[in-house]
């Protein structure tokens, strides 16, 4: 059978000032029915930007989509005509992103927007549209939805507003839901809740559900697969496990050195030296050397190609990858 969603050699360009940047550089995944992927990366890795294009978000002009494949169900979204491409949108893939508030509108009540979803797509009445938007309340869990529905967005706290934002995206049931960095502007607590919602309702719904997000935290426990992508490359791609257990990138060991993790209390937290490369002029051979502890002169001559190391599912784009590898999380 078809994958849900199947990513292939993505690639995604911007022109600025004359020059062309590649954001996205032949990005590729899989995902199935109540399945995670979380794209991992630092802001510029390019990993929002691959994300709208699936969406088909990408504001095109300046971005451009050069090359690869997003299907739905085997079916190809690329290419297909903008009046094709919006009946998809919110029905079959529908996003979210980090700032609820400007995602919903001030003026209207939380029920009003709501219920506009299923008045307007789905053909109801405003009685059973503003009944199914209780549904919708209660689904992701806002205490005493039906004493809520007349309320107006900030009259809800930054959580529950994130909530509702997720009503939203799911009030038509996509089969596929992206996240981006869904729960950044939120504190710790409050994060986990909504990560715990998003997983609950990914099971409860068997959508499949991309995660964009620099934070190797926040994914932790909710992933099933993650793709770490660096300079608008994925760099490694592996199951969760293996990955927090046996990085075989040195970008990927430094992110788990570099942020807190339970299952290593204690152990001193070291930042990743240096910044990411400006995407306009990309260092020669591999794009990391410059930050990368274990360089050697082999890596500002050649750029490493992804490819398999360790168990099933996973690559690395590493000369060094089988050592590293080895090496195991410290
Ligand atoms: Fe580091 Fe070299 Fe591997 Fe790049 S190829 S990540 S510079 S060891
Ligand atoms: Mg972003």
């Amino acid at each position: 059978a078809a994958a849900l969603l199947e990513v292939t050699d993505l690639s995604v360009e911007f022109a600025v000032r004359g020059q062309t940047v590649r954001a996205v550089n032949n990005l590729s995944y899989t995902l199935g029915e109540a399945e995670t992927v979380a794209i991992l990366g630092e802001s510029g890795s390019g990993k929002s930007v691959a994300a709208q294009a699936v969406m088909g978000i990408l504001d095109s002009p300046p971005a451009r989509i050069t090359g690869g494949s997003v299907r739905l169900r085997g079916e190809e979204l690329l290419g297909l005509p903008e009046r094709r491409r919006r009946a998809y949108r919110g029905a079959r893939i529908s996003m979210i992103f980090q700032d609820a508030l400007t995602a919903l509108n001030p003026v209207f009540t939380v029920g009003d927007q709501l219920s506009e979803m299923f008045q307007v797509h789905r053909g109801m009445k405003r009685r059973e549209a503003r009944a199914r938007a209780v549904e919708l309340m209660e689904r992701v869990r806002i205490p005493a939805a039906r004493t809520r529905l007349d309320d107006y967005p900030h009259q809800f706290s930054g959580g529950q507003r994130q909530r509702i934002m997720i009503a939203m995206a799911l009030a038509l049931e996509p089969d596929v839901l992206i996240a981006d960095e869904p729960t950044t502007a939120l504190d710790v607590t409050v994060q986990a809740q909504i990560m715990r919602l998003l997983a609950d309702l990914r099971d409860e719904l068997r959508m499949g559900m991309v995660l964009i997000t620099h934070d190797l935290g926040v994914v932790a426990g909710v992933a099933d697969r993650i793709v770490v992508m660096y300079a608008g490359s994925a760099v490694e791609q592996a199951p969760a496990r293996e990955l927090y257990a046996r990085p075989a990138h040195p970008y990927t060991a430094g992110l788990l050195a570099s942020v807190p993790r339970l299952d290593r209390k204690g152990a001193p937290l070291v930042p990743i030296k240096g910044a990411p490369p400006n995407p306009a002029a990309l260092p020669p051979g591999c794009p990391f050397h410059p930050r990368c502890p274990r360089a050697r002169a082999v890596c500002a001559a050649e750029r490493p190609p992804l490819a398999p190391v360790g168990g099933p599912g996973h690559s690395a784009a590493c000369h060094f990858a089988e050592e590293v590898h080895g090496a195991g999380a410290r």
